[in-house]
C-alpha cells in the first residue's frame, strides 16, 4: 500500500467536498458479498453499493465482459453507434414491456429522461406539464429530480425550485386525484419507495394509478432504479402488479457496478425524439457500459437469480420475523423480496454502528428504518451470518 489510511483521510478532508462522511472505513476490495477495508477487515455486505453490485462484487461475468472490451472499444460516443447497445436495448425490451431505450449514467438522468419524456408528450397533447409525484420519494439531486423528491431537507437553499411538480400522499389515491389538475400529464412514482423508508405500492394503489391515468390521459412514469434489475424477485417490480407502465427508469444495478442507466418509454412515445436535438449523452451507452449490462443480463438468465431472490427472501423475512420475536424494539418488517426495511426508531444509527463493528454492513432508509440489500445471490449461510450479529446488535441497543 502507497498510502496510509491517515494520508488517505488527510487528503479527503483538505481536497474533497465534504458531501459525504468521510469517517467511514476505507474499502479497499471485495468479492460476491465480502468487502475487505484498508486495514484488512472483512464484512459481509447487506448493501452491495447501494443496491449496485447486485450479483456480487467482482462478478466474473461482468468483470471478464468489461475487461474484454476495455481492450477493443471502450468508447466512441453517440454520434456513432456501437454493436452492444442496441442489443441490450432489445433484452431490456424484450424482459419488460416491449419499449424503447436510451441510455444514461445514474439514475437522476434517467429520471431526467422521463421527466422530458413526459414533457414532450404533454406539450403534444394539450399543453400540459405538470407531473404528481409523491411525498417522501426519491428521485435524484439534479434540479429537477430534486423537485420530484418530496423531502424538503435535500432542497434546503437551492431555491427556486423547479416548477412543474405537484405532491401526493403515496398509497393514497384520493390524494392523487386531488393533485391532478388540467395541466397534469403524468404520475411519477417507485414501486417501492426505498429511500423514503421502504414503503411497497400496494396492489389497489399501482392498479388506480394505472386506471387514473387511463382515465385523464396521463402517463404513468415508474422509477425503478432501486427496484428494477431482479431485485424484488421479479426482473421489475411492476411486473408483481397487474398493470403496465408507460415508462421506467433504471439504473443502480444495471452495470453490476460500472455507471449505466436507462429509461424505457412504451414505442409510440419515442417518436417525440427527434436525432441530435431532444436528448442527448456524451457517455451513455458506451460499449464499456452496455457490455457490463449484456453480462448482467446473461447472467439473470443462466444462473437462477430471480430463484434465488425469491427463495432467499422468504428465508430472510423467516429469518428476520424470528428477531422481531425477541426484540420490541422492531415495529415492523416490510419490502419486497431483498428489499426489506425494518423499523426500529431512534437506536437505528445505533444499530448501523453497532453492526458495522461486528462486520455487517447494513443501510438505512426513511425516519428510523434499516435497509437491507443484500446480494441476489445471497446464501442462507451469509443470511444466517448478518442475521446473528443483528441479533447481537438488537441486544445491545
Ligand atoms: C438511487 C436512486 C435514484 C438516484 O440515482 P443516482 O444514480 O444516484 O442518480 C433515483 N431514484 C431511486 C428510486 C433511487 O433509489
Amino acid at each position: 500500500m502507497d498510502f496510509t489510511e491517515e494520508q488517505i483521510r488527510s487528503l479527503y478532508r483538505d481536497h474533497m467536498i465534504p458531501a459525504f462522511n468521510f469517517s467511514m472505513p476505507i474499502m479497499v476490495r471485495a468479492s460476491g458479498s465480502e468487502l475487505w477495508d484498508i486495514q484488512g477487515k472483512r464484512y459481509l455486505d447487506f448493501t452491495m453499493g447501494i443496491s449496485v453490485c447486485n450479483l456480487g462484487h467482482c462478478h466474473p461475468r461482468v468483470t471478464q465482459a468489461i475487461a474484454e472490451q476495455a481492450a477493443t472499444l471502450m468508447h466512441c460516443s453517440n454520434v456513432f453507434c456501437n454493436i452492444n447497445g442496441p442489443r441490450l436495448a432489445k433484452e431490456l425490451a424484450d424482459a419488460s414491456f416491449g419499449g424503447k431505450v436510451f441510455f444514461a449514467n445514474s439514475g437522476a438522468e434517467a429520471n431526467e429522461g422521463m421527466i422530458k419524456t413526459a414533457r414532450l408528450w404533454g406539450t403534444a397533447n394539450g399543453g400540459r406539464h405538470e407531473i404528481v409525484c409523491f411525498r417522501s420519494s426519491f428521485h435524484g439531486r439534479t434540479l429537477a429530480t430534486l423537485a420530484a423528491t418530496r423531502q424538503p431537507k435535500f432542497r434546503e437553499g437551492m431555491d427556486p425550485e423547479m416548477p412543474g411538480f405537484r405532491e401526493a400522499v403515496f398509497n393514497d389515491l384520493d390524494s392523487v386525484r386531488a393533485a391532478i389538475t388540467d395541466q397534469t400529464c403524468a404520475i411519477l412514482v417507485e414501486p417501492v419507495q426505498g429511500e423514503g423508508g421502504v414503503f411497497p405500492a400496494t396492489v389497489p394503489f399501482l392498479v388506480g394509478l394505472r386506471k387514473l391515468c387511463d382515465e385523464k390521459n396521463l402517463l404513468l412514469l415508474l422509477d425503478e432504479v432501486q427496484t428494477g434489475m431482479g431485485r424484488t424477485g421479479a426482473m421489475f417490480a411492476y411486473q408483481h402488479y397487474p398493470m403496465t407502465p408507460d415508462a421506467i427508469s433504471l439504473a443502480k444495478s444495471m452495470g453490476n457496478g460500472i455507471p449505466l442507466a436507462a429509461f424505457e418509454v412504451r414505442k409510440d412515445l419515442a417518436d417525440l425524439f427527434q436525432p441530435g436535438i431532444t436528448h442527448g449523452s456524451t457517455f451513455g451507452g458506451n460499449p464499456l457500459a452496455t457490455a457490463a449490462g449484456l453480462a448482467v443480463m446473461e447472467a439473470f438468465r443462466e444462473e437462477k437469480v430471480l430463484e434465488n431472490v425469491r427463495k432467499m427472501s422468504q428465508y430472510l423475512q423467516e429469518r428476520l420475523q424470528f428477531l422481531h420475536a425477541r426484540h420490541s424494539v422492531i415495529r415492523d418488517i416490510r419490502g419486497l423480496g431483498l428489499l426489506l426495511g425494518i423499523e426500529v426508531g431512534d437506536c437505528v444509527a445505533d444499530i448501523v454502528k453497532e453492526c458495522r463493528e461486528k462486520g455487517l454492513l447494513v443501510l438505512t432508509a426513511g425516519k428510523g428504518v434499516l435497509r437491507l440489500l443484500p446480494s441476489l445471490k445471497v446464501t442462507s449461510g451469509e443470511i444466517d451470518e448478518a442475521i446473528a450479529i443483528l441479533n447481537q446488535a438488537l441486544e445491545k441497543v
